[in-house]
């Protein structure tokens, strides 16, 4: 029975085992569309969605995936408070409509509304009476003219009185014709009775309109998701509370009954979809979907670049086996899937879409940008910044030690690190510069694969993809050979 255990073995590849096939096509990149089902009530207009890791995403690299479409996981080494705080700045970025609005009595004196704007660093102040009702609006523009003088007098006698304004149903679009027309930059939010409920900027519109394709909620703030694990329902019920539209349950291995009985109680208790990962074969879909309500599957044990799950453990399935046997499964229920760990270039997102997947996770693609948290390093000349493994020494001992339940090391603030047993590893990668250039130039190229299948769609690209099996002999044909590459291209560089 031994023998068979490896003669009857399933045989598994990854990414670097297949090509795509190029078939019939009449696509050109700029037709394709990227826009996917990341969870049951959200879709992205781009597949991209950052590790929950504390060298990857926290509220900057959030908003940068948010703006661009795709979706950042606000890692989990943190306090509850200080997740809520991230989880925070995320929602109230693009807020288009200020609810907390800084105004002014009409019976204030212009030096003190100009103090105001000088603190607040804002070129202008709703007037408000004690009925909170709009009276007026100052701006630098009526105080500038009295050149120093009278800034004794009152408000009333500085302020605009026809104030221009919208209701709480204006639309950007119809927001940003009221503020072409009217020459002005602040838009007062009233009620039919012209109480002050908030106000508009001209600079909050316009971020709206250069990201035409950000992943909003309904309220139009940026999408965001939170890192959770899988039996701290305090924490869930927290940054539920404070806005993250998914939770991510984070566990290095989700295939368990324990995970399934918690997540199930935590569905309960949150408005947030939830994201139940990792697990890497069909069966464990099978049971996780039979067992619970979640709303997506994360697939991958040990593909990640700073992991050594496979090496420690043993344990691991090959990437693009473990995306498909899992999509498989879970496209019968309609619950997306997102390939997590392991995709070093953008052939390889294209892979794992080919395989089922509807959204990757990033790590250390997107590790080493502006927008990762930490700090910057210089070696031998060249800017390098921290990318480590949630289950290395380093994030077990660091931050809140989120790592250690989600690789199995129990929960204790005060276990000697000598007793922690890693299943990753601490290093750097070269600092390459803004988030956005680097999806950009993913998305660049997932575009060109899928104009070579011939998919305008995601969904095209599941049903139209065919894969060539391939030898090591062929992979090395693919990369460049023979030459000694003198100029660094933005999106391929030679393995380290
Ligand atoms: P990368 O994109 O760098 O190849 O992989 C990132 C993914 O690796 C993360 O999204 C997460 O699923 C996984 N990961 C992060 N830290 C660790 C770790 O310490 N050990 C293991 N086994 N996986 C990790």
């Amino acid at each position: 029975k031994y023998m068979d255990k490896l003669t009857k073995a399933e045989d598994t590849y990854t990414f670097d085992d297949f090509l795509i096939k190029p078939g019939l096509s009449c696509i050109e990149p700029n037709d394709v569309k990227l826009d996917t089902q990341v969870s049951t009530n959200y879709h992205l207009n781009t597949p991209v969605v950052s590790s929950a890791m504390d060298t990857v995403t926290e509220a900057n690299m959030a908003i940068s995936l948010a703006r661009q479409g795709g979706l950042g996981v606000i890692h989990r080494n943190l306090t509850i408070e200080q997740e809520i705080k991230e989880i925070k700045k995320v929602k109230y970025a693009n807020e288009l409509t200020v609810k907390e609005v800084i105004s002014i009595s009409p019976d204030e004196t212009v030096s003190e509304a100009q103090q105001i704007m000088d603190i607040e660093e804002i070129s202008g102040l709703p007037v408000v009476n004690d009925d909170n009702i709009v009276v007026g609006i100052i701006s630098r523009r009526d105080i500038k003219p009295l050149r120093g003088k009278y800034l004794n007098r009152k408000v009333s006698d500085a302020m605009t009185q026809e104030v221009v304004t919208i209701s709480e149903n204006t639309t950007t679009e119809e927001a940003l014709d009221v503020a072409y027309e009217n020459k002005v930059e602040r838009l007062p939010v009233v009620s039919d009775v012209n109480e002050l409920l908030g106000i508009v900027t001209m600079k909050d519109i316009l971020e709206r309109k250069k990201y035409p394709d950000a992943a909003r909620d309904k309220n139009g703030r940026y999408l965001v998701a939170a890192a959770c694990g899988p039996f701290d329902i305090e924490r869930a019920m927290a940054i539920d509370d404070a806005g993250a539209d998914i939770i991510a349950i984070d566990s290095a291995h989700g295939h368990k009954t324990d995970i399934f009985k918690s997540v199930n109680e935590m569905k309960k208790n949150v408005d947030a979809d939830i994201l139940l990962g990792n697990i890497a074969t069909a069966k464990a879909a099978k049971d996780m979907l039979d067992a619970t309500e979640i709303d997506g599957i994360k697939v991958g044990i040990g593909p990640g670049s700073i992991c050594t799950t496979r090496i420690v453990a043993g344990v691991g399935v090959p990437q693009l086996s473990a995306v498909s046997s899992v999509a498989d499964v879970a496209e019968d229920h309609g619950i997306p899937v997102i390939a997590d760990g392991g995709l070093r270039y953008s052939g390889d997102i294209a892979k794992a879409l080919a395989v089922g997947a509807n959204a990757v996770m990033l790590g250390s693609l997107l590790a080493g940008t502006t927008e990762s948290p930490g700090e910057m390093t210089i070696r031998n000349g060249r800017k390098y910044k921290q990318y480590r493994g949630m289950g290395s020494l380093g994030a077990m001992t660091g931050g809140v030690g989120a790592g250690k339940d989600r690789y199995f090391q129990g929960s204790s603030s005060n276990m000697n690190s000598s007793k922690l047993v890693p299943e990753g590893i601490e290093g750097v990668v070269p600092y390459k510069g803004e988030a956005s250039q680097i999806v950009y130039q993913l998305m660049g190229g997932l575009k060109s694969s899928m104009g070579y299948v011939g998919a305008k769609s995601i969904k095209e690209m599941h049903e139209k993809a065919e894969l060539v099996h391939i030898t090591p002999n062929g992979m090395s044909e693919s990369h460049p050979h023979d030459i000694t590459i003198t100029n660094e291209s933005p999106n391929y560089h030679p393995r380290y």
